[in-house]
């Protein structure tokens, strides 16, 4: 059985530290591992019990913290050796878990963003280790990002080069501006994407953030900034979409460009900056930016401005020229996200205080939390009930939550036990009342106790409004924290939820049914909703779903392509 999931703030009290580092810290630093003999362990233990029984110093949780350090103890004396494994006191996280495996920078000031270095005190351990690749490549991203970024002579000369409107040629340092478009899911999903595009290219990724994200996160790289300066040249960003004059596409369209051109042999005849539609409705043209040539002919330009919706970050698998590097990278193919996200989306200490506030008020005393994310899409309405059932069916049917007694046989709630709880996020407020009635007028079969919470329902997306996208961010990360996740299909905001938390969730799938059954997600990969569907060489038809290994079609949307291992 779990016990309490946050591990100890630095700025808890000693007293339940020197309890939950437990007997074992006590038995190994007093006795020493001569002296592990199992009767004489066996009464210290006892002593150890009773005088912190009688000490009176653990009021009401004392049961826990009893079980918790019985069982540290426990441990200890049955393996002597793990005395000194165990010695460092859970006050201070071992190291790599603070820095996630190495995927964060040493180099922050830690009290700027603390949800960095403190996500670990909220989140089980990740089974996903970034590998040594990843973390070297970052260190080296984020030199390349301090020497080229804002504010940089590399960057002024780069600004001055695009102001002349041409391009000759790759400079020393080379950009890709990311525009925004729709919800935040759909932001952080597609920033995640360019994120590696850059990687991939070493290409600079700044941000054309508008207001209502500013303020939303950290800045991810040391000592520079992600964000595209005020006075950037080109002003009329909003404007830009597929029919631009500079629209990578649609000069493809108008063969004013092609993939064959080497840029430094056809004089000043290329613009400044070339730009990328990544939008889900966009066409086989821009899809090119997909393919093999595309990205040769790209790598030319210093200055690319790209706006998408989507998680295009499974198409640079199907690319021959990536496929090492990813590897390298990658090696478990489904933790691009996993690791980029974490990296890339550390909540700014506003936003994190709206997350550990109701964490601690509400969550973190369950014994176990399951993420409900309900988004009930204008194009494919379904009415409450029907939907509150395929939950409650989902629930039951995997065994994430206990049903209720409706006869009103079953017995009180066992005594003592800690509950489950439900964390909703929906942008409704009858999907709470609902459940949450249904766990409080009826007893569970089981003898459980469920709480429901839900932090907010906004009734409405207003995506434009920093305030309302801070609420969002809080329940997108607070759904990442569960221990299971139950999310709505073609969603990006559950995306998000369960890709940060390293989850493979259950997808409320609707079909004809009007009750179908949840299915399990392959993999906690976001879904790339509209990929190319055809072969980048013959631009014949393809099922993309089946061209390479590690990639299949997404079990919420057939016509999208997801990573899985
Ligand atoms: P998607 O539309 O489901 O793919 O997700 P997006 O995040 O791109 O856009 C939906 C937006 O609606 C969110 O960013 C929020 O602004 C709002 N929204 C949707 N569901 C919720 C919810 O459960 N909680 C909150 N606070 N906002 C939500």
């Amino acid at each position: 059985m779990k016990q309490i999931r946050r591990q100890p703030l630095p700025q808890d009290k000693p007293r339940e530290s020197k309890n939950e580092g437990g007997f074992g810290g006590f038995v190994c630093t007093s006795v020493g591992y001569g002296l592990a003999r199992p009767l004489f362990v066996a009464a210290l233990f006892m002593l150890v019990l009773l005088l912190v029984v009688f000490s009176g110093a653990h009021r009401s949780s004392s049961l826990d913290v009893l079980f918790v350090s019985k069982d540290s103890a426990s441990k200890d004396v049955s393996n002597s050796s793990s005395c000194s494994a165990n010695s460092s006191t859970p006050e201070e996280p071992p190291k790599d878990d603070k820095f996630l495996g190495g995927l964060h920078s040493s180099a922050f000031n830690e009290a700027s963003c603390l949800s960095r270095y403190q996500s670990s005190l909220y989140r089980k351990p990740s089974n996903h280790t970034p590998s040594s690749y990843l973390v070297a490549k970052l260190r080296r991203y984020e030199a390349l990002h301090k020497k080229c970024g804002p504010k940089t002579e590399l960057y002024k000369k780069a600004v001055e080069h695009l102001k002349s409107n041409v391009s000759t040629g790759p400079l020393e340092c080379n950009y890709v501006v990311w525009l925004p478009a729709d919800g935040l899911g759909n932001r952080i999903i597609s920033i995640t994407s360019s994120f590696l595009y850059a990687l991939l290219n070493d290409k600079v990724l700044l941000l054309d953030l508008p207001q209502d994200m500013r303020g939303l996160f950290c800045e991810p790289f040391p000592e520079s900034s992600w964000l595209l300066p005020a006075d950037f040249p080109i002003q009329n960003r909003y404007w830009i979409f597929e029919h631009d004059p500079h629209s990578y596409g649609n000069m493809l369209k108008n063969k004013v460009v092609s993939n064959e051109i080497n840029i430094t042999n056809v004089g000043n005849s290329l613009p400044g900056y070339l730009y990328l539609h990544l939008l889900h409705a966009n066409d086989d043209f821009d899809k090119i930016f997909y393919c093999e040539d595309g990205q040769k002919f790209l790598q030319q330009f210093p200055w690319l401005l790209l706006r998408s919706n989507e998680y295009f970050a499974p198409a640079f698998f199907f690319i021959p020229e990536f496929e090492e590097e990813l590897k390298l990278l990658f090696p478990e193919r489904s933790t691009v996200f996993h690791h980029l996200g974490r990296y890339l989306f550390n909540p700014t200490n506003s936003v994190w205080g709206y997350i550990t506030r109701y964490y601690e008020a509400y969550l973190a005393n369950a014994r176990e939390i399951l993420g409900v994310q309900i988004r009930i899409f204008a194009f494919a309405n379904v009415e409450i009930d029907v939907m509150l059932n395929q939950i409650m069916n989902c629930s039951v049917s995997e065994k994430l939550l206990p049903d209720v007694s409706l006869n009103g046989s079953a017995l009180p709630s066992i005594t003592g036990e800690k509950p489950k709880a439900v964390l909703l996020a929906s942008l409704m407020g009858e999907y709470f009342d609902k459940l949450r009635d249904r766990y409080y007028e009826h007893a569970t079969t089981t003898g459980e106790v469920v709480g429901v919470y839900q932090p907010t329902h906004e009734e409405q997306q207003h995506t434009e409004k920093l305030s309302h996208n801070m609420k969002a961010l809080a329940e997108m990360y607070l759904l990442s924290l569960s221990d299971e996740l139950i999310t709505s299909p073609f969603s990006t905001f559950g995306y998000v939820a369960h890709a940060l938390g390293g989850l493979r969730p259950w997808i409320l799938v609707r079909n004809a049914n009007q009750n179908p059954p949840c299915v399990r997600s392959l993999s906690m990969e976001p879904c790339f909703h509209f990929p190319p569907s055809f072969e980048c060489k013959t631009k014949r038809k393809v099922d993309i779903g089946r061209v390479v290994p590690n990639v299949r079609h997404c079990e919420d949307f057939f016509l999208g392509i997801k990573l899985f291992d």
